[in-house]
């Protein structure tokens, strides 16, 4: 069992198997998965709880539609794995808030039955048997709410989302070995003379000793990469989310539902709903807490209202009250794809990242947490095999490929 201790309560050990620079998903299925291998982790987490930074802003939605066999390959084992959670974890009575109320993508495109066509077919070639095409009546029979300019959906029933403190507070508590530091910040990687390898981490609490360190410091990767020699190709990118308290139009038990022509998106939460919505925004620095924009709710429910026209009668009898707005930052990579691996070339030995989530680090989580467990542990390739290693960033045919949502 891994044992959480709260900020100042207990001295940080003088040596570690490994250490893990953050508590959100990515720190705490590694912290997981490194003790199914042996390790005894020590966590280390700046914020007073766990789950506090970009994993508590997040919808948390999983999708297994996905058409790009590097997405498809994290995503899909992480829902088998939230789907059986207290029998991967042995927790008892632990509900992760599992709610598989499916996910549809829609447009209003003349070409949207060929493009959507394309799309469902091509998540049949990593195993996705249910994945659906829906075209004509059939959208609004299945979803009344939905408009009749919407000339396509793909639909999965079985899409869903989870309660990510949940999770990550069922992990680490399950986290064999793990030692779990609360207010607890990293300030320098420490490696040895020449950079060739690492030797330890720096805090205000003490030194510990260790000869392998998992950078999973969300937004705050690339400073602390930094401080090891490390010049990690990430940028942090703000996106919103807007929660809108129970309204009657909002179906209950309806699937979270993204426009692909506004990139709008929403799903219900207790009786009114999240929103969100893929913007431009320009990169920036890492921030804790991450401001945010007022603007963003009317925005957002005017695009979601072009594909779901509920979202207007709401916006125009909503109180300021009803609404709360919330920020957090995706750490984006050139091609979409996470850094889940070593620092191999470009940084010290024993120096691993487990980042760069592009906005879907709730979703390829747990696969994600045990393919880096595997790589430290020396149990999987962390060559040109490993997709996700740091050292493809540069190269052009891995940058080329993409997925189409
Ligand atoms: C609005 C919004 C909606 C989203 N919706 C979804 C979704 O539907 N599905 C999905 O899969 N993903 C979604 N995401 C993305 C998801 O939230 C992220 O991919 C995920 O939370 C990233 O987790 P992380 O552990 O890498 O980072 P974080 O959650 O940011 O965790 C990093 C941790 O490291 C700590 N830290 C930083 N620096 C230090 C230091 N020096 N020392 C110690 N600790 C440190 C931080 O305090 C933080 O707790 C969404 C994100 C946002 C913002």
């Amino acid at each position: 069992m891994g044992r959480i201790h709260p900020a100042g309560s207990a001295e940080l050990p003088k040596t570690a198997d490994v250490v893990v620079i953050g508590g959100g998903i990515a720190g705490a299925t590694d912290a997981f998965f490194l003790g199914r291998h042996g390790f005894n982790a020590v966590v280390l987490e700046r914020a007073p709880q766990l789950a506090s930074l970009t994993t508590s802003q997040a919808v948390a939605c999983f999708r297994a539609q996905w058409d790009d066999p590097d997405y498809a390959a994290l995503v899909l084992p992480s829902i088998a794995f939230y789907e059986a959670f207290e029998a991967e974890t042995g927790l008892r009575d632990w509900p992760i808030g599992l709610r598989q109320q499916g996910w549809v993508f829609l447009t209003s495109a003349a070409d949207g039955p060929a493009t959507l066509g394309r799309f469902v077919e091509a998540t049949r070639n990593f195993g996705v048997g249910d994945s659906e095409l829906l075209t004509g009546d059939e959208i609004q029979r299945r979803f009344p709410w939905v408009s009749e300019r919407m000339t396509a959906a793909s639909y999965r029933a079985r899409d869903g989302w989870v309660s990510p403190y949940e999770v990550v507070h069922g992990l680490a508590r399950a986290a064999a070995n793990a030692e779990i530091y609360l207010g607890t910040a990293a300030v320098e990687i420490l490696t040895d003379g020449d950079g060739g390898h690492v030797t330890g981490v720096r805090t205000p609490a003490g030194t510990i000793a260790t000869e392998r360190v998992v950078i999973a410091a969300g937004p705050f990767a690339k400073r602390l990469a930094a401080t090891a020699g490390l010049d990690l190709p990430v940028t942090m990118v703000r996106h919103h989310r807007a929660m809108v308290a129970p309204q009657p139009e909002i179906p209950a038990f309806g699937p979270m539902t993204l426009d692909t022509d506004t990139h709008a998106y929403w799903r219900p939460e207790g009786g009114g709903a999240f929103l969100g919505m893929g913007q431009d925004e320009p990169g920036s620095e890492p921030v804790d807490p991450v401001p945010t924009d007022w603007t963003f709710p009317a925005v957002v429910m005017d695009a979601a209202s072009q594909a779901v026209p509920f979202w207007a009668t709401i916006a125009d009898r909503l109180t300021s009250a009803e609404i709360s707005l919330a920020a957090g930052q995706y750490t984006c990579t050139a091609d979409g794809r996470p850094f889940i691996g070593s620092a191999g070339s470009a940084g010290p030995n024993g120096l691993y990242l487990h980042t760069g989530d592009n906005g879907w680090g709730i979703e390829g989580g747990p696969e994600s947490g045990r393919r880096l467990a595997a790589i430290v542990a020396g149990e999987a390739p962390d060559d040109e095999r490993n997709p996700y290693r740091l050292t493809r960033a540069t190269a052009a045919a891995d940058a080329a490929r993409t997925t189409t949502y």
